[in-house]
């Protein structure tokens, strides 16, 4: 059982998420995202060697990068743990979307989550929006759809209005669900 007020897999602790920059992302926010994973979802998280930008998943004619060719590449290399996480400076979308601020494999292992649309003047906006998202995605990830609670960090945020209003928790529901999958994974793993 580990407690949930540890801010990083101890050592010797299996990490369960690796969390990867690709290209140059502040550390502070690296940081404070595995500060959140580990806190609010109880994942074991550890930061990896930053990585370089996705060249293969840029789309030219886009001026974007394509977050659905850049998950299936995270889980060839980055670490051992069961879920990668990457983040990254450059604006992301996916064929059907103009622009989305992360993707996940459902029920999968690989999520992407683009800091370029989540800067705000107030530095510790800027870390909540982040900080959100890369929740939402973690509860895709764990198999979580969206969930229609006030709030919820399971709600689908269309704008950033929508995403600045919801909490830096999950319902009850939902949070029940992701401690409930996150035990599950690691009774399995051991
Ligand atoms: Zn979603
Ligand atoms: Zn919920």
């Amino acid at each position: 059982m580990q407690s949930k007020d540890k801010i990083f897999a101890e050592p010797g602790q299996k990490a369960l998420l690796d969390l990867i920059a690709l290209g140059k992302v502040d550390k502070l926010i690296v940081d404070i995202v595995a500060g959140y994973i580990q806190s609010v979802a109880g994942i074991p998280t550890e930061v990896r060697p930053q990585k370089p930008v996705p060249d293969f998943a840029y789309l030219s004619a886009r001026k974007q990068y394509d977050a659905t060719k850049i998950l299936p590449r995270l889980l060839e290399d980055t670490g051992n743990a069961y879920f990668k996480l990457a983040l990254i400076n450059k604006d992301l979308c996916i064929p059907i979307m103009t622009h989305v601020y992360g993707e996940s494999q459902l029920g999968g292992r690989a999520a992407v989550v683009s800091l370029s649309r989540l800067l705000h003047a107030d530095p510790q906006v800027t870390f909540q929006r982040i900080a959100k998202i890369c929740l939402h995605e973690v509860g895709h990830l764990l198999g979580l759809e969206h969930c229609r609670e006030i709030g919820c960090l399971m709600r689908f945020s269309k704008q950033l209005d929508q995403l600045d209003e919801l909490f830096s928790g999950f319902c009850s529901a939902c949070e029940y669900e992701i401690l409930r999958r996150v035990a599950a994974i690691n009774q399995n793993m051991l």
